[in-house]
């Protein structure tokens, strides 16, 4: 039967890219995800970075009960009781500043299409800044403007982005200067070639509060700071991306509540639908009230969904009931104080950075070059898997070999103990077995 449907996916499946793994996936209950032969492994991605209550809560069982009982899907011009639910619940517990008109769309790279419209309409421009170390989705749109996804092979991407270096803490970019200020000159010099390029229409500066696939790279406050004045300044508008920041991942509401700086419209997704394709994008009345003057469209589908809308108003409330955004910091500061640990360990672990419970550790071949180990990480993370340990690693040849370890909110202290002990012993070994080969 496994074997069987294994050649089932080999011939009947596009690949999409990524690091696929061989066995077929079952089951999942927590921070546990399970294979076809029933081999346990422990998430500590919660899956694509979306199970942040734990795979299959009971209060996201309960809630696709309820849609089921109720409605899962209705013409897109019928606004559901529970999408006006849960924009409340938003508007008055989770977002900040000014922030409290949303729209409910499915994925975050549909966010970004949605923010990127409303930045494009409310402005009347079109010219985009981004971080070079960008992910802001896979569509048209979206893809145009990520940077640390693959833009090969796909054809001209839509005119007027521009890029700003990300800042990075463990390599700053320009020498000699420490980690702030050489972000700061990253950008200033980034706004004066933007601004001698620049056709006088800018639309938005979009930024993800960490920046995660790009390395786990975690701005400086005043970097953010700058980032909303430079919007300012140029009429554009300021365009966070919390599709992994939002809802107590790194220890606070938001991204923007971290930061202490507010954006003009705000994406949310993946950490919204626990698991379930439920995307949000917040803005201000004012914005929203001049994008609807002005005939704003995104009728899609499942634009307004109940089904996922339930969903996400369970999410909500159970990250409240059980307290996780506080857990994030309990528990990512004993998941940091053990990787940084294996870091006094290991020369090879060169870097342990990050927020609550998004952490990325860089991968070294010594600490005085920081030459990344794309080979020790590759073969980690496999041994990692075979061991029973789910884990990502970043591994484009321009941004180091870096995993971003993001288990679930609720993960226990016993689930940490254990996958930091298999990766101790996974590291061992790989580095035994890479210097033997030499
Ligand atoms: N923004 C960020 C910050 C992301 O990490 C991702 C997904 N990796 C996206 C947007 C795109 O979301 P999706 O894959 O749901 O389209």
């Amino acid at each position: 039967m496994d074997a069987d449907l294994r050649d089932a996916a080999k011939e009947y499946l596009v690949r999409y890219g990524g690091d696929a793994f061989p066995n077929l996936f079952r089951s999942a209950k927590g921070t546990i995800v399970r294979d076809s032969d029933g081999r346990e492994y422990l998430d500590f991605t919660s899956g694509q970075m979306c199970a942040t209550i734990g795979h299959n809560h009971p209060a996201i069982v309960a809630a696709v009960h309820r849609a089921g009982e109720k409605a899962f899907h209705f013409f897109s011009g019928m606004i559901p009781e529970v999408v006006a639910e849960l924009a409340r619940t938003l508007a008055h517990d989770w977002l900040p500043g000014d922030l409290k008109r949303t729209i409910f769309i499915n994925t975050g790279s549909e966010a970004t299409e949605v923010a990127l419209r409303m930045a494009k309409m409310y402005t009347g421009g079109y010219e985009i800044l981004v971080l070079g170390g960008s992910w802001h989705g896979i569509t048209g749109g979206a893809s145009a403007v990520s940077m640390a996804s693959d833009r090969q092979g796909y054809g001209v991407p839509t005119p007027g982005v521009f890029v700003i270096p990300e800042p990075n803490s463990y390599r700053p970019l320009m020498p000699g200067l420490d980690e702030e200020a050489s972000a700061l000159a990253g950008l200033d010099l980034a706004l004066k070639l933007f601004d001698m390029q620049s056709t006088g229409r800018g639309a938005a500066i979009m930024v993800e509060p960490v920046i995660s696939a790009g390395g786990v790279l975690v701005p400086p406050q005043s970097f953010m700071q700058a980032l909303r004045k430079a919007a300012d300044e140029r009429g554009m508008l300021l365009i966070f991306d919390e599709a992994q920041t939002a809802f107590g991942r790194i220890g606070t509401r938001t991204g923007s509540e971290y930061f202490g700086v507010v954006p003009d419209i705000m994406t949310m997704s993946k950490t919204l639908g626990g698991g379930l394709p439920l995307a949000a994008v917040a803005t201000t009345t004012q914005i929203e009230e001049a994008l609807h003057d002005r005939h704003f469209t995104y009728y899609t589908s499942h634009v307004s969904d109940p089904l996922t809308a339930e969903v996400g108003l369970a999410v909500l409330q159970v990250i409240a009931d059980e307290h996780l955004v506080e857990r994030a910091n309990e528990m990512g500061a004993y998941l940091r104080s053990n990787l940084e640990q294996l870091q006094q360990r290991y020369e090879a672990v060169g870097d342990v950075r990050g927020l609550g419970l998004l952490l990325g550790v860089e991968l070294v071949q010594d600490r005085k070059s920081r030459a990344p180990a794309h080979a020790l990480g590759a073969l980690t993370t496999r041994k990692c898997f075979e061991k029973g340990l789910s884990m990502n690693i970043r591994r484009r040849p321009e941004r180091g070999s870096v995993w971003r370890i993001a288990p679930p909110l609720t993960v226990s202290h016993d689930e940490i103990d254990r996958a930091v002990a298999i990766l101790s012993e996974a590291l061992g070994e790989s580095l035994n077995e890479l210097r033997s080969r030499l």
